[in-house]
C-alpha cells in the first residue's frame, strides 16, 4: 500500500471498528467481526487478537484465518514465540518470513504453517502491554513503516475495549507486570513513614447529583437525617473493623462529627433544603461553598482542616444517591496501593485492609487527618507529588517509600525484593514502640523529658489519655476558628476552650491566642493584599492595632479555664514591649472576670512564642517579664535564613540542624535556665528523633510536636544520655561547617541511640 492509500485505508478501517464497537451482540462476537474488518482492509489473510491474562501469558481471543478452535485454547508465554516477543518488548514486529525466526514457535491447533509473514503490534494501554494484535498473509510480503504505524493505531483503539474489563477482569490486567514502561521514580514529602509495595488503585468521586429540586421539603429533611444517621453508623463499624476503636487516634471520626457540628455544617445543609433543594443538591451546595473556602485559605494545616468537610460532604453523597465511590474494583488477590488527588480519612478506611499497604497524594500535609490515620494504621504516605493522577496507571506496581519521600513505579524484580526483605525489620519496629506507650521519657542518665503534643482539633488532643503525654504545648487556636462563618463569640469560644480543657483533665495546655492573618487567612478577618504575608500583619501586630479580637479571646479561656490553670501563649513577639501590650490586655480582663459571678482560673500564666529573630536579642529582658517561653522553630529558622518555610525549594537548602542554629538555641536554654523560665520548643524539629536529639543535646527539656511522633522521640530519648550528648553537641557548634546531620547521625549510630 502506497502512503496516502494508507491513510484512506486506515480512515475507513478506523470507522468501521468503530461501527462495530459500538454495535449488537457480545464483546466476542464484537471481536470477532472487527478481526475480520481488519483483515479485509489490510489485504491479510489472518489477523488474530491475543489478550494479556494473569500469569503473564497471551491468550488467542480472536481471529480471523486462523482455525477457531484454537481461540481461547492458544496461549503463549510473555516471551514465547513471535506474539510472546512482541509482547515482551513492547515493540512491532514485521517478517517477511516469520518461520524462519529464530522465535518462531509452531502450534499446530492455529493451522498457521501455511502463513509466511506476519506483522504484530502490542496493545498498549497507560504504558502496559494488556495484548498482542498480528495479521498474517500467506506470501512473503513487506511491511512498510506506514502499515506498522497503521496497525499500531488500530491496536490504540483496541486497547480501551481490551482493559475495559469485559474482557477479563480488571484485577487479571492488574497482575501483569509491566514492560514498556521503564521504571520512575516520583518524590514528595513523607506523610506518613514506611513503605509498602502493591498494585495502584486510582481513587476518584463519582456521585452524581442528578434530581435537584424537592417535591417535599419535610421529606428531604427526612432523608439527610436518616443519611447522616447511616454514616455515623457505617464510621462506627469502619473503625470497629480496622481495630482502630479506643486506639490512639480512635476520635479522628469523632472529630469528624465535631467539625460539621463546629462549622453549622447540617444547620447549612438543612437550610439550603429550606431553599427548595433536595438533600443532595444541598450537600453539593454546601460542599461547593467550602470549596470555595478552601482556595481562599493558603494555610496548609488549616486547609487539611477544611478538607475533611469535604471527605464528609462526600460520604454523606454516597449515602444519599447511593454511588459507588471507588474507581474501581480492589484487584481481589493483590496488595494495591491508593492513589488519589486527596483523600479523606474515612475514605481511608473505605480502602482499609490488609492489603492496603501505601498511599499516595497530589496534595496532604503532614497535619492531615488522613495522614494521621494512615500513622496510626502504619500505612506509608507520600504526598504533594505534582499531576500524580496522570503520571500512575492503575494497574502500575508501585512502591511507596515514605522515608525517602519517594515513590517507585513499576519496580524491577531485584529493587521489589530489597523492598521486601526490610518490611519484617519495620514490623519488628512498629511493636516497639507500641509497648512504649505507658513508659516514660526518661534518658538513660535519668534525665526527665516533658513530650508534649501540638493541637488544633480534637483528634490531636486524643493521646492526652496515654501517661506517656505530659500536655498539650501548643494549642493553635486559629484551627478552630477556620471553620466558623464569622468570628466566633466569647460564649462559643469558652465552650471550644473548656472542652479542650475537660479532655486534657488537668494536664497542661498552653492556648497560643490567634496567629491569623498574613497568610492564615479568615473570611472574617481583615487582611490586605500584602507582598509578604508571612512577615505582614499577622498575629499580635493586628491585635497591636485592634485589640478587641485578642480581649475576646482572652476573657473566653479566662471564663473556660474557672477552676484550672490557664497558660497563654502570644505569637510572633518580635518586641518585650508586645507581650507587655499583650500582658496589660489579659490583666485588664482578669480584673473584669472578677466583677462576674464565675470563679476565676487556679492560675494564670503568659508566655511569648520565640519565632522573629529580633527577639534572640532581647532575652535579658524578656525572661523577666513572661512566665514561659516557646520557641517556634518553623518560623525562627525561615526568618533567620530567610528561606520560605512553604518553599519546596528552599526545604532542605539551610539546615536547622548547623552549629549557628545548635548554639544559638543553647544559648536561649542557659538564658532560660538562669532566668528560671520554663523552656519548651514545638516547633516541627521537636518531632523529628535526629532533631529531638540534637535538641536535648543543647539543653532542652521540654518538646511539644505533632502527637504521631511521640514513639519515636521517646524511644530516641529512652536510649539517649544527656552529659554525653550536650559534650558532643558543645563540639559541633564549634565546627565550620553548613550542617552537622550526618556527625550527629554518625553519634547516634555509635552510641546505640533509637532513630526512627
Ligand atoms: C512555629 O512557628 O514553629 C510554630 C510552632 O508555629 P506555627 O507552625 O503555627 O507557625
Ligand atoms: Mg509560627
Amino acid at each position: 500500500m502506497q502512503f496516502g492509500q494508507t491513510v484512506l485505508v486506515l480512515r475507513q478501517l478506523l470507522a468501521r471498528i468503530r461501527d462495530v464497537m459500538a454495535g449488537e451482540g457480545d464483546t466476542q462476537a464484537r471481536l470477532e467481526r472487527i478481526v475480520q474488518v481488519i483483515a479485509v482492509d489490510m489485504g491479510a489473510q489472518v489477523c488474530s487478537l491475543y489478550v494479556r491474562r494473569a500469569g503473564d501469558v497471551l491468550e488467542l481471543f480472536a481471529t480471523h484465518g486462523l482455525r477457531q478452535t484454537a481461540v481461547h485454547r492458544t496461549r503463549l508465554a510473555i516471551g514465547q514465540g513471535l506474539i510472546g516477543e512482541i509482547a515482551a518488548k513492547a515493540k512491532p514486529l514485521a517478517l517477511a518470513d516469520a518461520q524462519s525466526h529464530p522465535s518462531f514457535v509452531y502450534r499446530p491447533e492455529t493451522g498457521e504453517e501455511i502463513y509466511h509473514s506476519l506483522m504484530g503490534v502490542p496493545i498498549l494501554r497507560g504504558g502496559r502491554v494488556v495484548g498482542v494484535l498480528a495479521i498474517q498473509s500467506i506470501d512473503r510480503r513487506r511491511y512498510s513503516d506506514e502499515e506498522i504505524e497503521a496497525l499500531q493505531t488500530i491496536a490504540m483503539v483496541l486497547a480501551e475495549m481490551v482493559a475495559s474489563g469485559n474482557l477479563v477482569g480488571p484485577e487479571e490486567l492488574a497482575s501483569s507486570e509491566a514492560i514498556a514502561v521503564p521504571p520512575m521514580r516520583l518524590e514528595g514529602a513523607r506523610l506518613s513513614p514506611g513503605f509498602g509495595l502493591g498494585v495502584a488503585v486510582l481513587h476518584k468521586h463519582h456521585q452524581v447529583v442528578r434530581r435537584l429540586v424537592a417535591e417535599d421539603t419535610a421529606v428531604e429533611h427526612e432523608r439527610l437525617r436518616k443519611a447522616v444517621s447511616d454514616m455515623h453508623g457505617q464510621l462506627d463499624v469502619m473503625l470497629r473493623a480496622n481495630g482502630l476503636a479506643g486506639s490512639e487516634h480512635a476520635d479522628v471520626l469523632e472529630a469528624y462529627r465535631m467539625i460539621a457540628e463546629d462549622v453549622g455544617w447540617l444547620r447549612r445543609i438543612a437550610e439550603a433544603i429550606n431553599t427548595g433543594l433536595t438533600a443532595e443538591a444541598a450537600v453539593q451546595k454546601v460542599n461547593t461553598e467550602i470549596h470555595a473556602q478552601i482556595a481562599r485559605v493558603s494555610d496548609s494545616y488549616l486547609r487539611e482542616r477544611i478538607q475533611d468537610l469535604d471527605d464528609l460532604a462526600q460520604r454523606l453523597l454516597q449515602h444519599l444517591v447511593g454511588a459507588e465511590d471507588r474507581a474501581q474494583r480492589l484487584p481481589p488477590d493483590h496488595d494495591f496501593v491508593v492513589v488519589a488527588r486527596s483523600l479523606g480519612p474515612a475514605q481511608l478506611l473505605d480502602y482499609s485492609s490488609s492489603r492496603l499497604k501505601g498511599l499516595v497524594l497530589q496534595e496532604g500535609s503532614a497535619n492531615a487527618h488522613v495522614a494521621i490515620v494512615a500513622r496510626s494504621l502504619g500505612i506509608p504516605v507520600v504526598g504533594q507529588i505534582e499531576d500524580v493522577m496522570a503520571r500512575i496507571e492503575s494497574g502500575d506496581p508501585v512502591i511507596v517509600d515514605a522515608d525517602h519521600a519517594q515513590v517507585l513505579l513499576r519496580p524491577s524484580a531485584a529493587l521489589r525484593r530489597i523492598y521486601e526483605r526490610s518490611s519484617a525489620d519495620r514490623a519488628r519496629r512498629r511493636a516497639e514502640y507500641t509497648q512504649l506507650r505507658d513508659l516514660e521519657a526518661t534518658t538513660r542518665d535519668g534525665v526527665r523529658i516533658s513530650l508534649n503534643v501540638n493541637a488544633g482539633l480534637a483528634v490531636d488532643l486524643q493521646p492526652l489519655s496515654d501517661s506517656g503525654v505530659d500536655g498539650v504545648g501548643l494549642y493553635r487556636t486559629e484551627v478552630p476558628f477556620m471553620v466558623y462563618e464569622q468570628l466566633p463569640t466569647v460564649e462559643v469560644q469558652r465552650q471550644l476552650y473548656r472542652h479542650v480543657l475537660d479532655v486534657a483533665k488537668a494536664k497542661p495546655v498552653v492556648f497560643r491566642t490567634l496567629d491569623v492573618g498574613g497568610d492564615k487567612i479568615l473570611p472574617y478577618w481583615p487582611h490586605g493584599n500584602e507582598e509578604n504575608p508571612a512577615m505582614g500583619w499577622r498575629a499580635i501586630r493586628v491585635s497591636w492595632d485592634r485589640p478587641a479580637v485578642l480581649r475576646q479571646q482572652l476573657r473566653a479561656l479566662i471564663q473556660a479555664a474557672a477552676g484550672e490553670h490557664l497558660h497563654v501563649m502570644f505569637p510572633m513577639i518580635a518586641e518585650v514591649e508586645e507581650f507587655r501590650f499583650a500582658r496589660r490586655l489579659l490583666d485588664l480582663e482578669l480584673e473584669r472576670h472578677t466583677s462576674i459571678d464565675q470563679p476565676p482560673p487556679l492560675s494564670v500564666r503568659a508566655g511569648a512564642m520565640l519565632e522573629v529573630p529580633a527577639l534572640l536579642f532581647q532575652l535579658n529582658e524578656l525572661v523577666q517579664v513572661v512566665d514561659f517561653l516557646s520557641i517556634g522553630t518553623n518560623d525562627l529558622a525561615q526568618f533567620l535564613f530567610a528561606s520560605d518555610r512553604a518553599s519546596h525549594r528552599m526545604s532542605e537548602r539551610y539546615d536547622v540542624l548547623s552549629p549557628a542554629v545548635l548554639s544559638l538555641l543553647r544559648q536561649v536554654a542557659e538564658r532560660c535556665r538562669a532566668g528560671n523560665v520554663p523552656l519548651s520548643l514545638c516547633g516541627e524539629m521537636a518531632g523529628r528523633p535526629l532533631d529531638a536529639m540534637a535538641l536535648i543535646g543543647v539543653g532542652l527539656r521540654q518538646l511539644s510536636m505533632a502527637p504521631p511522633c511521640v514513639g519515636p522521640v521517646k524511644a530516641m530519648i529512652r536510649s539517649a544520655d544527656t552529659a554525653v550528648l550536650a559534650d558532643f553537641v558543645s563540639h559541633l557548634t564549634t565546627l565550620r561547617q553548613a550542617s552537622v546531620r550526618a556527625d550527629l547521625r554518625a553519634f547516634a549510630h555509635d552510641h546505640g541511640i533509637a532513630l526512627a
